[in-house]
């Protein structure tokens, strides 16, 4: 902790969820002791992606697999290489999409933030769709010789209104467009790691540093051996689009041995403690008057994992929600909660360090009893 201390900077708890904007999670001692090894020596890049991808692929059940700069870096490497394929020509070109396909379907209910990266090769979005609802043929409709691919989310976003994946495979499939799948935050279940490419999906993106625990700016994308092989060469080292998202041997080392790991936890049991936690916590917290404490599943992210949403009435407890938040991030010591609806917060224990369960507890007993 010296090293944030010496910077004036205030190390927080994280009771929110595996959000980027804190830190994402913690990695086990593990996962920092393989990094320290991988540190001290140099190897061919280009032999160490190989050569981690193919026991990824071994480990998560599928043809290839390649180690990116986060699911977000993931996510253009996925893009540029349904456009460019491995075309040399193809891949200086970009993000110059003459004579390319330079298109990309989206379910209109699923745009969000996470579409920039794969905008940032230069396609364009055709969004089929509403939230009310969706019609196969909107997707065939929508496929034409500019298709370089349809991209899925996977997540709060899956499910209003949209195609069924199965079906957009399909679709996509008979035109021989390939789908890609977001599915940064889908860990757990650890089944996802080839549940959508089982289903037939050709390139599926997994972020490193949320619940793998992996480096924070690392990721993971499964699939097609010919598509990950396009990844591969548009991605660094090579002076292509995806030079800038560079990934270290550290951190190639780092995810593989986050993946490793992730293999050999305990799900149910994790479960079953989060689940403890969120019952004590809200035993605790509905003995205050103006606190209604529930137990909330699954997560933001649906992952099979609970947390507990608390109301708050501001009038009886003498301070609105938004303060309840500002006191406990500016308190000791700062904890970060996320917001639910209007007078609500949501209160994670998957984030947490063992411990921290009792601290967040007692804080915010402590805050929400306070005159
Ligand atoms: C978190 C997230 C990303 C980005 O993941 P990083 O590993 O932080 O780059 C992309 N898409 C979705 C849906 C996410 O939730």
């Amino acid at each position: 902790m010296g090293i944030y201390e010496e910077l004036g900077i205030r190390t927080l708890i994280n009771a929110h969820s595996t959000i980027t904007r804190i830190g994402g999670s913690i990695m086990p001692p593990e996962v920092i002791s393989a990094m320290a090894a991988a540190a001290n020596c140099f190897v061919d890049i280009h032999e160490l992606q190989r050569r981690v991808g193919e026991r990824l692929a071994q480990l998560t059940h599928n043809e290839a697999a390649y180690v990116t700069s986060g699911a977000a870096g993931g996510l253009t490497l996925a893009t540029a290489a349904c456009v460019a394929g491995t075309d040399p020509a193809a891949i200086r070109q970009l993000p110059d999409l003459t004579g390319l396909k330079n298109e990309v379907i989206i379910h209109r209910s699923h745009r969000n933030g996470y579409d920039h990266p794969v905008r940032g090769v230069g396609v364009k979005l055709v969004e089929i769709g509403y939230m009310m609802g969706t019609f196969p043929w909107e997707l065939e409709h929508a496929i034409t010789p500019q298709t370089a691919a349809v991209l899925w989310f996977q997540g709060p976003m899956t499910g209003h209104g949209d195609l069924p994946l199965k079906t957009v495979i399909e679709i996509a499939s008979a035109h021989q467009v390939p789908v890609i799948v977001d599915a940064s935050a889908q860990l757990p279940p650890t089944e996802n790691f080839w549940r959508f490419t089982e289903m037939g999906a050709s390139l599926v993106i997994f972020s490193g540093g949320k619940d793998l625990h992996g480096p924070q700016s690392s990721g993971l994308i499964v699939g097609r051996k010919d598509l990950i092989e396009a990844v591969r060469a548009n991605g660094s080292p090579n002076h292509a689009l995806g030079r800038p998202m560079k990934v270290s041997k550290e951190e190639i080392i780092g995810l593989l041995t986050a993946v490793q790991l992730y293999l050999e936890i305990d799900q149910e049991g994790r479960k079953a403690r989060d689940e403890e936690t969120v019952a004590r916590w809200r035993q605790a917290l509905n003995r205050i008057p103006g606190v209604q404490a529930e137990r909330s599943f699954p997560n933001e992210a649906g992952q099979p994992l609970p947390r507990m949403a608390v109301q708050l009435d501001a009038a009886r407890l003498g301070k609105t929600r938004d303060q309840v938040v500002d006191l406990l991030a500016t308190g000791e010591p700062a904890i970060i909660v996320a917001l639910a609806g209007a007078d609500g917060i949501f209160v994670n224990p998957m984030t947490l360090s063992p411990g921290e369960d009792q601290i967040v507890l007692d804080r915010l007993l402590e805050t929400l009893q306070a005159a």
